[in-house]
């Protein structure tokens, strides 16, 4: 058969590739290259890349599963992974085979439609880089291109991975100082032969950059930093250049002593249409503006979507969202690129959802806003923003510079890392939401920054957490679905939209829902109970004429910060599930709730166990659940820990770091044995306190 256009050849081959699926007979697949990924599921319905397409909408146009016939949804297939820890990670599917990334950085292969597991690989994260992240060792996803799979682990490395046999043909350390905390969780993008990742850590003093690396051999291409260092040393790194021109003059006192931050840990989008990459610039390091920059100035690029060339990092534009953060208010959150219609015409644009409760357009060729909206009902640290300078206007008090200030949205954000969706069906923007708020004080220095209080968490209002779904122009509310009893980040898990009037989102705590809800109209349409929490983007496929619905799962983050609403359970692994119409398979059972506690005997001391709360509070609380009574059990709930019977014993692990590979470090550096002596007090008595609850039969939750 002759062909004679680009299009008819796809479309030969791919009905080529569908046959030999079908037979069994071997036929090697087109490349995953740029005008494959640019396709998208045009035609192969495959999710070849970050947010299902270049546009990254998490949109899919499949509609087998659609409102009409979406009841029959059941599972297809899952499969377990290897570790218990929070799991964030989107799959891809290319040719039949999903791709999937879970906590610590390992990486799964598995027949896309049976659930066989093909490979696996274990970057071997060293347990003791766990500690060095905010918000649990979580990996959002891999990349795909030209035979190889790439991961950004942990600590640092970006590897490419062969995509047959699951074995490493490079590794990178892109890491420029491993004595900070510098952590890779985002998952890395592809474009023209070049593979980009950044990192976080702007919870410590570091310095936020993005990375560009030859994809076939790992070669370094160029980096651009998003904040300026120190005076008069300079980079020799492209963004050298518009660092001294333009953001230098904007930060003041000795702010490269802090780090400045603006780390780039998620968003980091590839557009075509101008041969750009937009870069999502994190939160100021430390938060307050006062102490980080004397007060003084912007803090360029801090809170700010960047545009740089693709191929060689110049910058191209950029526009601030949040001037001289003081809230933890990252631009980070995912970008959207779509063409929608403004004033009768269509416009190439940025859809943004920051964590700073404002929902941006914004113009891809120039940077310049077309609209800016609130997203939350009253974000308290700026009323509006003008719309002649697309400055906030903040609000008296908001810097807390003599005066505590509760700010709402908190640094989880009023959006988190969670993906929104775009449906061009439809028009409207399906984003996870947060009401969250925190307190900061000045001059508090607190475990890990200045500024923002972590021990007086237990007091602020619950968060108010929910999906909904937004014309992104005028920021008006179609409709929203509440997310009750959900007390972690930002509302829910991420979103995909379906060209079958579809949106899917999880939800949970400890254990969770899966949603199915009519993009129209927000009712919902199905729903399952999972084992695990969701908090991860749901991706569709089709193979063999079947199409797939597939989401990650499991409980993690940031969130036991907050604790639970849930009665807490034995810690299970996560997983990914699989669904399709008439699916047959079950999803693993429920995890059983966490038994009986066995205290320590007693009595200890009062003095001795308020010494040993404070300790608690300041140094364990953070992942272990704070208070202590609201833990869990996601990350171990010291009460009903082993550990804590025996004074060695409990030394062993809390200073000698007996469960380091777990990413139970050390603490000697902050605990002396005396201490270690009280926590493990204080520990006991709140086990006595919870088994007296149990026995008189007095429900955890
Ligand atoms: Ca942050």
């Amino acid at each position: 058969m002759r062909i004679r256009t680009a299009r008819g050849w796809w479309t030969a081959i791919a009905l080529a590739g569908a046959a030999a699926t079908l037979t069994g007979a071997k036929l090697s697949p087109r490349p995953v290259d740029d005008l494959r990924i640019k396709r998208g599921q045009e035609d192969t319905a495959d999710w070849l890349t970050a947010g299902g397409g270049r546009d990254e909408q998490h949109y899919s146009p499949l509609d087998d599963i659609n409102d009409m016939n979406v009841a029959m949804l059941a599972p297809a297939w899952s499969a377990d992974f290897d570790t218990n820890r929070g799991q964030e990670a989107e799959p891809l599917v290319v040719d039949g085979v999903m791709y999937v990334s879970t906590a610590w950085s390992k990486v799964y292969a598995f027949d896309a439609v049976t659930g066989a597991k093909k490979w696996q690989y274990d970057p071997q994260v060293p347990g003791e880089w766990g500690p060095k992240g905010c918000c649990d060792v979580v990996n959002r996803g891999v990349a795909f291109y030209k035979g190889l799979v790439f991961v950004g682990t942990f600590d640092g490395r970006l590897i490419a991975i062969d995509a047959n046999t699951g074995k490493p043909r490079w590794s990178v350390d892109t890491i420029v100082d491993r004595t900070r905390n510098y952590t890779s969780t985002g998952q890395p993008r592809v474009f023209r032969d070049r593979v980009v990742i950044g990192n976080g850590g702007a919870e410590y003093p570091t310095r936020g950059y993005v990375t560009a690396y030859d994809a076939a051999t790992g070669k370094k291409a160029w980096r651009f930093w998003l904040v300026p260092g120190e005076p008069g040393k300079p980079d020799g790194e492209v963004s050298d250049e518009i660092l001294d021109r333009l953001a230098r003059k904007t930060w003041s006192g000795e702010w490269w002593k802090g780090g400045g931050g603006g780390n780039a840990w998620d968003a980091l989008v590839y557009d075509p249409s101008y041969n750009r990459l937009y870069i999502g610039g994190g939160n100021g390091a430390p938060h307050s503006h006062y102490k980080r920059s004397a007060g003084k100035g912007d803090n360029l690029f801090l809170g700010s979507i960047v545009a740089v060339d693709a191929d060689t990092g110049k910058y191209a534009w950029h526009y601030q969202e949040t001037p001289n953060d003081s809230w933890d208010y990252t631009s980070v959150q995912p970008i959207v690129v779509a063409e929608i219609k403004v004033d009768g015409r269509m416009r190439k644009v940025i859809l943004h959802a920051p964590k700073n409760g404002f929902f941006y357009v914004i113009d891809r060729e120039t940077g310049k806003p077309i609209a800016a909206n609130k997203f939350v009902p009253e974000p308290n640290w700026a009323s509006h923003i003008d719309k002649a300078t697309w400055r906030p206007v903040e609000k008296p008090g908001a810097r807390y510079i003599d005066k505590p200030f509760i700010s709402r949205p908190g640094p989880p954000g009023a959006h988190g890392f969670q993906p929104m969706a775009y449906s061009p069906k439809t028009g409207l923007v399906y984003l996870p939401t947060s009401t969250n708020s925190w307190l900061y004080r000045p001059n508090v220095q607190s475990d890990t920054h200045a500024g923002l209080d972590l021990k007086n968490l237990g007091g602020m209002p619950v968060p108010e957490n929910y999906l909904q779904a937004l014309d992104p122009l005028t920021g008006k509310q179609a409709w929203r679905i509440d997310v009750k009893g959900y007390r972690t980040e930002a509302g829910g898990g991420g979103v995909l939209a379906t060209g079958g009037n579809l949106v899917f989102a999880g939800r949970g705590e400890i254990t969770g829902d899966f949603l199915a809800i009519d993009a129209r109209n927000g009712k919902i349409l199905w729903q399952m109970k999972t084992p695990n929490m969701i908090m991860a983007a749901p991706i569709t496929y089709r193979i063999g004429g079947v199409q797939y619905v597939a989401v990650v799962a499991g409980a993690g983050g940031p969130s036991p910060l907050w604790g639970s609403s849930e009665r807490p359970r034995e810690r299970q692994n996560g997983s990914v599930y699989v669904f399709k119409l008439g699916g047959t398979a079950k999803l693993p059972p429920m995890p059983p709730f966490a038994g009986p506690v066995a205290p320590p005997p007693g009595p200890f001391a009062a003095a001795e166990v308020a010494v040993g709360k404070e300790i608690y509070d300041r140094t364990c609380g953070r992942c272990h659940g704070r208070p202590i009574e609201r833990s869990s059990n996601v990350l171990p709930d010291l009460r009903r820990s082993g550990w804590i019977h025996d004074a060695a014993a409990f030394k062993a692990v809390v200073l000698d770091g007996a469960l380091t590979q777990l990413g139970m470090i050390s603490f000697a550096d902050r605990i002396n044995p005396a201490q270690a002596e009280s926590l493990r007090a204080y520990l006991g008595s709140e086990a006595q306190k919870l088994a007296e609850q149990q026995k008189a039969g007095k429900p955890e939750r």
